[in-house]
């Protein structure tokens, strides 16, 4: 980016590091940036950093929330838990406004072919929730890829001794894809449809 004079050099280097950004797109966001009001441009950096300062993981779920507990487990009753992969699959199942109940996000699945074992991801933090008590079922939400698979079929094994009900989403959501990019009627017919594991 040595073409570039320094300041241009360096916004584009930081809009790079941004998922699905290459050098092109980031050359034209910085343009965009230089063009802003000084109001804007500075509107949008303090967004990046609120959002820093401000967001973190919910100490019940570990959902993105700006509170120590998020709205979700603060309001709803706790009686079923969806346990997904990560905060935006809580974003795809809220979409469908059926489920009432509360979640767990494990931030990954085992994988440890890319060293990512069980102890990694929050399933001791899902065993402690369900060590309290209340909690009737239990539906693995995880991708239906082979590490998702292989992720619910481990926690359900935790968790049958425990006397909870566990259940995993239906096979409407196609084998290898991410709940995210499911459209809502086959995630709901998913949601609907699954099964006791
Ligand atoms: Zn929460």
């Amino acid at each position: 980016m040595d073409v570039f004079i320094e300041p241009i050099g360096r916004l584009m280097n930081e809009f790079s590091k941004l998922p699905g950004v290459g050098k092109k797109t980031a050359q034209r966001y910085a343009y965009r940036v230089i063009n802003m009001s000084e109001a804007e441009a500075r509107a949008f950096a303090e967004a990046i950093v609120d959002v820093k300062k401000k967001v973190r993981y919910c100490s019940v779920c570990g959902n993105f929330t700006e509170k120590e507990v998020c709205g979700i487990c603060a309001t709803r009753s706790k009686n079923v838990i969806c346990v997904v992969k990560e905060p935006k699959d809580v974003i795809a199942l809220e979409k469908l406004r059926e489920f009432k109940g509360v979640y767990h996000v494990l931030h990954g699945v085992i994988d440890p072919m890319n060293g990512v074992f069980p102890n990694d991801i929050r399933i001791k933090e899902l065993l402690s929730r369900i060590a309290e008590g209340g909690v009737e079922e239990v539906i693995m939400a995880t991708n239906p890829d082979v590490e998702g698979e292989a992720t619910a079929m481990y926690v359900a094994k935790l968790l049958k001794p425990l006397g909870v009900k566990v259940t995993r989403i239906a096979h409407g959501v196609p084998i290898g894809s991410e709940l995210e990019y499911t459209d809502e009627v086959t995630l709901s017919r998913a949601l609907l449809d699954r099964k006791q594991m």
